[in-house]
């Protein structure tokens, strides 16, 4: 079986895995070909505007520090799944067998795209055990056809589907999504593309803090943000019909959440806002 899902991997097809060397003189000409594309662009567009020109200027010491430590990402890539495929895949066959045939997760699982809170890692979640949707500060936007399909999709899968019973949307401390959102100014301006835009989905969290804890440092508003903004999104939850007739119905529940990984603490609460006993200490 394991040397069939090797054949299935793309990477395994290629070549590039077959020759160390190989790969390493792709990885470096990946990074001399980008070198050279915005060398050329810089060159080229002279009439670019000083803020583009710096920023092409910016990445391309980017890629030159990274080339030059050695960082190798498809080594990286390549030996991440070799230890998967030896240390979990292989020694599973019973588990992986049966995810071969169809899954059902028991939680919907929200949770930011911070690289340092992966559930997977954080709550031991095997594949199979939840459903996961990950964004900027972990938010669940209302019910919007159009605004917020991609949410929407997702939401509408676990639920009438896979038919998941716990839908848990976890925070965690110095979020910089947030940060970011306590940061817009009162009039409402924005400087990014998408960011501020998409976290003012929680800007009622934010109007909270601000009035009921404005004697808190602002780092101390932040943390408290975190939770407010993931009872917000509890809320939004209940703007989906299919999700409202399932509470009610009892066959679904909404759960709270917010990860400390400065203290290494994780707490949980209902809907209901009851903050219960952290269930890691
Ligand atoms: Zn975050």
């Amino acid at each position: 079986m394991a040397g069939k899902f090797g054949k299935c991997m793309p990477f395994c097809c290629a070549r590039k895995f077959s020759n160390s060397q190989q790969e390493k003189d792709m990885a470096n000409e990946s990074y001399e070909d980008a070198i050279a594309g915005l060398t050329n662009l810089l060159r080229e567009k002279a009439d670019l505007g000083s803020v583009a020109a710096a920023k092409i200027k910016q990445i391309t010491a980017e890629l030159e520090a990274a080339g030059s430590k050695g960082f190798n990402p498809v080594e990286r890539i390549k030996s991440g799944f070799v230890h998967f495929k030896t240390e979990k895949f292989e020694k599973g066959p019973d588990l992986y067998g049966e995810l071969a045939k169809g899954q059902s997760p028991k939680f919907l699982v929200f949770a930011c795209s911070d690289s340092r809170v992966c559930p997977s890692h954080i709550l031991n979640f095997q594949p199979g055990e939840a459903f996961m949707v990950r964004n900027i500060a972990n938010m669940v936007p209302p019910y919007d056809q159009t605004k917020y399909s991609g949410v929407g999709a997702a939401v509408e899968y676990a639920v009438l589907h896979l038919k998941v019973e716990n839908i848990v949307v976890i925070g965690h401390s110095r979020c910089g999504g947030i940060k970011g959102l306590m940061s817009i100014p009162d009039d409402g301006t924005t400087s990014s593309d998408f960011i501020e835009q998409w976290v003012k989905i929680c800007s009622t969290a934010k109007s909270k803090v601000k009035t009921e804890c404005n004697s808190l440092t602002f780092e101390e508003q932040c943390y408290t943000c975190e939770k407010e903004s993931v009872n917000v999104s509890l809320g939004n939850l209940l703007t989906y019909p299919f999700v409202r007739e399932a509470v009610v119905k009892n066959t679904l529940a909404l759960k709270g959440a917010h990860y400390d990984f400065v203290k290494g603490s994780f707490e949980l609460w209902d809907l209901d806002f009851n903050i219960i006993p952290s269930v890691v200490a």
